[in-house]
């Protein structure tokens, strides 16, 4: 009997191999034979882990040299027109990294988590046809293992949603094109044995979908489940409950569902309706998508409930989504504290996890070893609960009763008190924050690390280069300035490093897009700030100009979002803790003389929830916890925030409810039809629209930002605008950054002149 499951398992490889051999290759250090080598490899391991830990449904084709919307794109034939003429891995390349001739294809979030997939082109006019190479030789390739794997495939319906129409229209009016393509290819499945199960996930369905979407999920599974008795069909679903959809699958002959019970609860609403279709539940109970050991007395015991519903046997013990979310193995974790350690639980252990689980809840025998994994799993469960590495009175009484919720002072009492102080002009010019991260930088930043060299050498070459920073933004003009961050390797961990209550790890890497790997830091414990973060750095570059030197701080919500966040608490309740914590230091800078301070919300849009119905609880913590980190602000303090998007339609009154006294935003790309949201919205407050992309290698001319800023000006006023590159600029090189802020500068000049 196969009770057990996996979504889907990392392909980075525990050493980041395929990222390793990718960046060889795509450095013309090796031949696409030995990537395809290391990638069958990697595939191998990673069947064989499943297999010793003995998960019953093992996947295939959940492999990927890019992305797996980017091989679904491949296997339907969706090869954008400029792309044609190439083959094989030349084109798949291409089409993810673009060529020296051709841009590559867009890349976006993978609905609320980290990952970034490619964003498919359709037209009206394409033809497809089926490539179904890479899905048929995984499954060979385990099959020559001995595993038979499902086959995992991402959904029509999913892969419409998630692609753009490049000749306007909707994706969905390509359906009818789409489906005999995967009707196709689940015939050449069916040939591959007598029995075969394939995972079609639909994502999608999670979102609130409209009627048209859904009312395309019955003849879509109708029609891939006429295709061939030897087929099994499941459709996954995970990141949210998908109610809506499943009311529809059940009457579709699919063999059964996957639902995620831990960021999905009210999927607990539709067993009843699954219970009466007689399709199996494949019950994601193992969380996917963060890294703490299961409680397996607690899991059981909601599975068991489940029960109450649904028959035992009709039910499959499940991650919660596909592993790919969560780190490798712990297996090189040397480092860690080990009780901190003994907490967690990435990919690999999930694995455990999930078979224990099994075992137990279907009452099988269990061995020595198992008992004495259950009993270790429940003690240090309890432990966990109860650490006082965790738990900090002091942290939690104080964050309870903290009662200055937001900063004194109207926006326009405080503007017109700042406006005289600071004496800024109106297109006042500025940056985001960083400036390039050279070779040296890094070097001096790991060396300090590895301890090669001392404090004192280090500091001296961060001043140094904060120096040299200075001195240029000086030279060029810029009203506001800014230190550089040359001390910060990422905006979240350069915080996290000196909060209490974060976790590092060595070898936490989660793919984050092709061959980019991200490090999260984990919060475990709650959270405080046991001394000054930022104070030293600042000063420094404050003392070294007349001018106005920005401070620079991450806000709460942006350290939540790119961090794992301890389960055993509301995430609004850590975003309060960690905003508390940052009060303390804008109130530490004001007084240390820094009289403007940017507190970045990168992520403050990524957040947000995917369901319509937790919109209004997440922006009520999230704009609390935004105001809480600023409400130490004098009257006289400036607060700038900075967020890497331009679309604000939604978010409008959000953003506004933040009450930053100046915004930068990304609208570079977009001329001004993105700001116009700022005006008829009545937005008060000062924004700073970025007049040019940081993203590419160009140079922008006098001329083209002269152009853009009248643009803006069109829409909002000189007393309300400011002038800024629309991101930090520490990916760029100084040649690309210098040229740049200078013509900047220059454009302004030019049109205050025009202006008086
Ligand atoms: N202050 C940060 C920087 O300039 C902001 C980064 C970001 O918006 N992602 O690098
Ligand atoms: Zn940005």
């Amino acid at each position: 009997m196969s009770k057990n499951y996996v979504v889907g398992f990392p392909r980075i490889g525990e050493q980041r191999e395929l990222k390793k051999v990718l960046e060889l290759f795509w450095a013309k250090k090796v031949d696409f034979l030995e990537v395809e080598k290391v990638a069958s490899e990697l595939k191998s391991r990673h069947w064989n882990y499943q297999k010793d830990a003995g998960i019953d449904f093992i996947a295939s084709n959940d492999f990927s040299l890019y992305d797996n919307m980017l091989d679904t794109a491949v296997m339907l034939g969706a090869i954008p027109q400029r792309f044609k003429g190439l083959r094989d891995e030349a084109l798949y390349f291409s089409m993810a990294r673009g060529n020296a001739e051709t841009v590559a294809m867009e890349m976006t979030k993978w609905f609320n988590t980290n990952y970034h997939y490619i964003v498919p082109e359709l037209s009206l006019s394409d033809v497809y046809a089926l490539n179904a190479t890479k899905v048929l030789d995984e499954y060979k390739e385990a099959k020559a293992l001995g595993i038979r794997t499902k086959i995992n495939l991402i959904g029509p319906i999913t892969f419409l949603g998630l692609s753009k129409r490049i000749d306007r229209g909707e994706t969905y009016e390509l359906f009818r094109k789409i489906l005999p393509v995967y009707e196709a290819l689940l015939a050449e499945i069916a040939k591959l044995d007598d029995e075969i199960t394939v995972q079609i996930d639909e994502p999608i369905f999670v979102k609130d979908i409209e009627p048209k979407v859904l009312s395309l999920i019955k003849p879509c599974y109708d029609a891939l489940c006429a295709v061939s008795e030897n087929i099994k069909i499941i459709v996954t679903t995970y990141f949210e409950h998908s109610k809506e959809a499943t009311k529809v699958l059940v009457h579709t002959p699919i063999w059964g569902i996957g639902l995620d019970f831990l960021y999905g609860q009210k999927n607990l609403d539709s067993l009843e309706l699954i219970a009466k279709s007689g399709k199996k539940l494949i019950a994601g109970v193992v969380d996917g998508r963060n890294i703490w050991k299961n409680d397996i007395a607690k899991t059981f015991d909601f599975l068991e409930n489940i029960t109450q519903k649904i028959e035992k046997e009709n039910m499959i013990v499940a991650s919660s989504c596909s592993l790919l979310h969560t780190p490798f193995t712990l297996k090189y974790e040397e480092k860690m504290d080990t009780e901190i350690k003994n907490w967690l639980s990435y990919a690999v252990e999930k694995l455990e996890e999930i078979s224990l689980l099994c075992k137990v809840f279907f009452n099988e025998p269990l061995t020595d070893n198992d008992k004495e994994t259950l009993q270790i799993n429940k003690e240090l469960n309890r432990q966990r609960q109860e650490s006082t590495r965790i738990h900090n009175e002091t942290v939690q009484n104080r964050v309870e009763n903290f009662t200055k919720l937001e900063r004194d002072g109207t926006f326009e009492e405080r503007i017109k008190i700042q406006r005289v102080l600071l004496g800024y002009e109106d297109l006042a010019t500025t940056t985001i924050g960083s400036f390039p991260q050279t070779p040296e930088v890094r070097k001096a930043r790991a060396d300090f690390k590895k301890g090669v060299i001392t404090k004192t050498v280090y500091e001296r070459e961060m001043k140094n280069y904060i120096d040299e920073c200075v001195t240029f933004q000086e030279e060029c003009g810029l009203d506001v300035l800014v230190h550089g961050e040359p001390e910060r390797n990422d905006m979240v961990e350069y915080f996290g490093e000196q909060l209490d209550g974060y976790g590092f790890s060595q070898n936490g890497w989660v793919q984050s897009y092709g061959s980019r790997c991200v490090k999260p830091p984990f919060i475990y414990g709650d959270i405080s700030r046991p001394k000054p973060m930022t104070i030293d750095w600042l000063t420094y570059a404050q003392s070294k100009t007349d001018k106005i030197m920005k401070g620079m701080l991450t806000g709460p919500v942006t350290i939540l979002n790119w961090s794992f966040v301890r389960d055993d608490m509301l995430r609004g309740d850590v975003s309060k803790q960690i905003a508390v914590a940052l009060s303390d230091e804008i109130d530490d800078l004001q007084k240390a003389g820094i009289k403007m301070i940017q507190v970045d919300e990168a992520a403050f849009k990524e957040g947000y929830p995917l369901r319509e119905e937790n919109i209004e609880g997440y922006e009520k913590w999230a704009v609390r916890d935004f105001k809480i980190s600023v409400s130490t602000a004098y009257k006289e303090t400036q607060i700038h925030t900075h967020m890497c998007y331009s679309e604000f339609n939604d978010i409008i009154r959000t953003i506004e409810a933040m009450d930053a006294d100046v915004i930068s935003i990304e609208t570079a790309r977009s001329g001004n039809e993105l700001l116009k949201v700022f005006k008829e919205a009545g937005y008060k407050q000062e924004v700073g629209p970025g007049v040019y992309d940081i993203h590419s290698p160009r140079i922008p001319s006098v001329e083209e930002m002269v152009e853009q800023i009248q643009l803006l000006l069109e829409v909002l006023p000189k007393e309300q605008l400011w002038i800024n590159p629309d991101c930090g600029l520490k990916t760029r090189k100084w040649e690309e950054v210098k040229p740049s802020l200078i013509n900047m500068v220059e454009a302004v000049n030019q049109i205050r002149k025009t202006l008086i």
